[in-house]
């Protein structure tokens, strides 16, 4: 926002000519520019009108919902192995004849288990 002062400076340097009569709205001197008689600081400041319109503000985005995993992903891929791997190991404890590698092979088993239920 322009002073008044500083409007009227302008249109001095711009070639206009400032009168004796005062303008009736703000009291300012009127000028004669471009052969027209106005009052340049009501016609600078737009009618007097001041306010800045406030623009509102941004909402906030919404939160990008949740990707959901794609599938063929490595960790489905690597379950379905170790299921391949789970039901090859228990044919072998069935097949298996000493009690002390059935307890080894149901250790892998139970661990294999564990690994697929944290995938
Ligand atoms: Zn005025």
């Amino acid at each position: 926002m322009k002073k008044p002062d500083e409007i009227m400076a302008d249109y001095l340097l711009k070639g206009g000519k400032m009168l004796s009569k005062a303008c009736p709205a703000c009291g300012s001197p009127l000028f004669e520019y471009k052969g027209e008689t106005l009052c340049v600081v009501c016609a600078e400041q737009g009618g007097g009108s001041t306010e800045e319109s406030v623009a509102p503000a941004p909402r906030e985005a919404p939160p990008a919902p949740e990707l959901p995993t794609p599938p063929g992903s490595g960790a489905s891929a690597l379950a379905a192995e170790l299921d391949r791997t789970l039901v090859y190991l228990c044919e072998r404890i069935r097949s298996e004849a000493r009690t002390e590698d059935c307890c080894t092979l149901m250790e892998c088993v139970a661990q294999g288990i564990e690994v697929r239920r944290h995938l």
